[in-house]
């Protein structure tokens, strides 16, 4: 399903799925990994074991505005289409979820993976998709951003086609660590996927939810934290961020996960009697 409602309390939480495609061979996106842990999430196994890749983004319908966290794979000419077989439907999905890119006032992205901020910008030249939004970026992933844009063809597309026209335009705002947002919505600094990686906690009345970005890529990493995914840029910080996570959701059950890559929009962990936490996809 290209589009899934989820409220949480006063929120509505919408997952919208970019796109989906078989990428690389999962045992070299986890190369420390076990194998049969690895084989045991069947949900995202394509194709002679390669990884069954889920992109989506999300719309937050909060009581002082409306949010989109993430942007998915882009359109024609977007730097992730070096790597993702097709472009990113994310207007698609916004339309079926009946928003318009106007209405978007605040964009939050994760993290500076193409991915994740290919759809940050439109047309030819690049300007900024959602015309009346700002961008929210921690200052350490605009500055990493920056930083590879002189090591590789790829990461100079992506600094040079969707960061420079979002800063040109002044729409970005550099976030140094945690940020509120709205009352019901916080970004929290999660390093180690990148140096500047965030998370997005939602908590409304009794109901919590986490929009986890790229800190959880494959549902081993719950019961493993220490295991990384091949595009940890600082594993062993990625590591921490991870257990700092499963510390939170031992503390609050009834979080609901919301993974960008995993199989499902919406899920759930269940801690088992040894400690191991295992990833719970809501049913369909
Ligand atoms: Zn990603």
């Amino acid at each position: 399903m290209r589009v899934v409602r989820r409220a949480v309390g006063d929120v509505e939480v919408i997952a919208l799925l970019d796109g989906e495609a078989d990428v690389e061979p999962i045992t070299e996106a986890f190369p420390e990994t076990p194998r049969d842990e690895l084989l045991r999430e069947p949900g995202v196994l394509g194709a002679g074991d390669r990884w069954h890749l889920f992109v989506r983004a999300w719309v937050l319908l909060h009581p002082e505005g409306v949010a989109l966290v993430d942007t998915g794979v882009g359109g024609p000419g977007s730097p992730a289409l070096e790597w993702f077989p097709h472009t990113g439907g994310l207007p698609d999905a916004l339309r079926e979820a009946g928003t318009s890119p106007d209405q978007i006032d605040t964009v939050i992205l994760t993290h500076v993976h193409s991915d994740h901020v290919g759809g940050t910008v439109t047309g030819d030249p690049p300007v900024p998709a959602f015309p009346r939004a700002r961008y929210l970026i921690q200052r350490a992933d605009v500055d990493f951003a920056r930083e590879l844009a002189d090591t590789a063809e790829d990461d100079r597309a992506l600094w040079e086609r969707l960061l420079q026209p979002l800063l040109a335009a002044g729409v970005v705002q550099e976030l140094d660590g945690d940020h509120r947002l709205a009352g019901t919505i916080e970004l929290h600094h999660a390093p180690g996927h990148t140096p500047g990686h965030q998370m997005v906690r939602v908590a409304s009345r009794s109901d919590r939810l986490v929009i986890t970005g790229d800190l959880v890529n494959h549902a081993s990493q719950f019961a493993h934290p220490d295991l990384p995914s091949n595009s940890d840029a600082v594993p062993v910080l990625a590591a921490r961020s991870r257990r700092e996570l499963l510390a939170g959701l031992l503390s609050h059950p009834g979080t609901t996960i919301a993974p960008t890559h995993l199989d499902a929009p919406f899920g759930r962990i269940a801690f088992e009697p040894r400690g191991l936490a295992r990833w719970r996809p809501d049913p369909a």
